[in-house]
Order: C-alpha cells, then sequence, then structure tokens
C-alpha cells in the first residue's frame, strides 16, 4: 500500500526573518516564503528585538498566506502546523507561536513546536535525499557554533559548543562582508579549549585581533581592513574544520553535514570540503536559501517529529533559550 503524502505548514520567526513554508514528506518543498527584515535593522547596526516582533506581526499573515498560494494548497490539504518555538529572540518567536497555534486551532489540525537549530540541521534533508542518520553536523550561524552527533531524526547529542557566542556572530558579518581575501597575511592564534577538545571559543582569538589593531595604531602601521578580515576569517574557519573533522572520524562516521547561516560561507565551505575528500568523508551542505532561516527547513524537521507522533499542545509558549534535544 502507497502511504499518504504528508504535507507540513511550517512557520520561523525566531530572528529577522519572516517565514512560512509547505513541506512534503520532509524533504520536498512546495513553497518557501522568506520575508527579511534585514534592510530595517541594518540601519541600527544589529537586530532590534521589538522592531522584528513588530514586523513579525505586520507579515505573518501574509508570508503564510503566501506560502499555501505558491504551493497550491489549502489548509484542509494540510496534515500539520510545525513552528519554531525555540530558540531566539522570545517577542519574535511568540508572533510565529500563536500564529501557528491559531491556525492549527481553526483548521482542527495537529500542531508540532520545533526546535530551530534541529530545523537547521534538517535543512541538510531536502536537497540530499540519501542522507539519513546517523550523521555528524557542524553548526556555524550568528550565534551558534555546535559540534552534534546527529543519531536519528529527533535524537541528537552535542559533543562540542562555543563558550563565546559573540564571536559567532563577529564570523557572520566578516564572512558576510568579504569573500577569500589574503588569508596568511596575519597569523592568529588558534581559538582552542583545553578541557572539551571539540569546544569552541573565540574570545582568545577576538583579543589578539584587538590587540593587533591597537599595535598598529600606536606605532602609526596601517591595517588593510581585507587583510585582517580574511585572517579572521581563516583562523576561525580553520578551528571549525579541524574540529569538524576530528569528532567525525573519532565518532567513526563518514557523514559530515554543515548547517546554519555561516554554512553558506564560501571559505568555510572550501576549507571543508577539501578537509573531507583528504579524509574520506562526504560532506552535505543545503544551498545558501536553506541555510539561512528558512520555514522549509522546519517544515523539515517538523515532518520527522510528527512521524514520531509528536504534538504540540495549545499551551506551547516561546521559549527563548532551548536546548537542542530539550521539550
Ligand atoms: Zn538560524
Amino acid at each position: 500500500m502507497e502511504e499518504k503524502n504528508i504535507k507540513i505548514l511550517a512557520i520561523e520567526s525566531s530572528c529577522d526573518e519572516t517565514a512560512a513554508a509547505v513541506v512534503e514528506n520532509g524533504r520536498k518543498v512546495l513553497s518557501n516564503v522568506i520575508s527579511t527584515q534585514i534592510d530595517i535593522h541594518t540601519l541600527y547596526g544589529g537586530v532590534v528585538p521589538e522592531i522584528a516582533s513588530r514586523k513579525h506581526l505586520e507579515r505573518i499573515n501574509q508570508v503564510v498566506k503566501e506560502a499555501l498560494k505558491q504551493a497550491s494548497v489549502t489548509l484542509e490539504d494540510i496534515d500539520a502546523v510545525a513552528v519554531t518555538y525555540g530558540p531566539g529572540l522570545v517577542g519574535a518567536l511568540l508572533v510565529g507561536t500563536a500564529e501557528a497555534k491559531a491556525i492549527a486551532y481553526a483548521a482542527g489540525k495537529p500542531l508540532v513546536g520545533v526546535h530551530h537549530i534541529e530545523g537547521h540541521i534538517a535543512a541538510n534533508y531536502i536537497e540530499n535525499q540519501d542522507l539519513e542518520p546517523p550523521f555528524m553536523c557542524l553548526i556555524v550561524s550568528g550565534g551558534h557554533t555546535h559540534l552534534v552527533v546527529v543519531e536519528d531524526y529527533d535524537k541528537f547529542n552535542i559533543i562540542g559548543r562555543t563558550r563565546d557566542d559573540a564571536a559567532g556572530e563577529a564570523f557572520d558579518k566578516v564572512a558576510r562582508s568579504i569573500g577569500l581575501g589574503y588569508p596568511d597575511a596575519i597569523t592568529f592564534p588558534k581559538a582552542k579549549m583545553s578541557d572539551n577538545p571539540y569546544d569552541f571559543s573565540f574570545s582568545g582569538l577576538k583579543s589578539a585581533v584587538l590587540n593587533y589593531l591597537n599595535h598598529a595604531k600606536m606605532t602609526g602601521e596601517e591595517v588593510n581592513p581585507n587583510d585582517l578580515a580574511a585572517s579572521f576569517q581563516k583562523a576561525v574557519v580553520q578551528v571549525l574544520v579541524e574540529h569538524a573533522i576530528r569528532g567525525t572520524k573519532e565518532h567513526g562516521f563518514r557523514k559530515l553535514a554543515l548547517a546554519g547561516g555561516v554554512a553558506s560561507n564560501s571559505a568555510l565551505r572550501a576549507s571543508l570540503k577539501e578537509a573531507c575528500e583528504k579524509n574520506g568523508i562526504t560532506l552535505y551542505y543545503p544551498s545558501p536559501i536553506f541555510c539561512t532561516d528558512n520555514a522549509a527547513m522546519i517544515g523539515a524537521a517538523g515532518y520527522y517529529e510528527y512521524k514520531k507522533g509528536r504534538r504540540s499542545g495549545w499551551d506551547l509558549n516561546a521559549a527563548a533559550s532551548l536546548k537542542l534535544g530539550e521539550r
């Protein structure tokens, strides 16, 4: 007997993208609508939480409507509504969860709360039909740097994490503003932790950059910002690649997936690709459109949660600092 196709309507609003998507059987994207607020927040030099919430509220109905329309489905065709309920900006998350709850309740459909990072991992399933757990996953985004063993679709073991979120943010900015420049110009120390070999810490590296700038200022040396940014990026990439490859090998995996907003960074991809080839590891990564925050990845993760029988109650709340694998 052929199994019924499961269609998930997914909503994502954890940061500065208002997004909705319709995904079939966890891997086929029928629509993927993203309304970005980047231009607004750029004026303030960063995401302003209250503005983000207000913009989500203004746009979310239209974004959901558009996602259904582009997928040529109505709410009746949908099997479940999946939504990011954490982690993220609490006000932003509340808009998405309230929207998802209202739609699911009104349409009489089950509600599935999804972890944002689980969504980033699941983004890899969309274009890699052969990728199935278990595998190793390196997640790099503005606020997260995680090395995770994906044991099953809904089971995760974090073996390494960042001790310093701000550095991830810094890397994001550096990575976006430049391509691969002159990476050998300045040598920075590697960002490593001694007590857990897989953990990441970028505070030492950040200090090194600041010290370098200070020294240059005092001695009247000219600093090439491109050199500096490229060197910083190189040092960050080096440690990310090293940890990911070592973790993959030491855990006996031959599959490594890359996920998160920074996963589309070309220097990181190139360096990881080369290291994977050298070590006989198959590298998976999503297209840039599925690396940035989007709802298709939430639909992919939501499908596997739905298949496992997981349902959220009407009391589903935003969880700003939700841990991966926590429910
Ligand atoms: Zn994200």
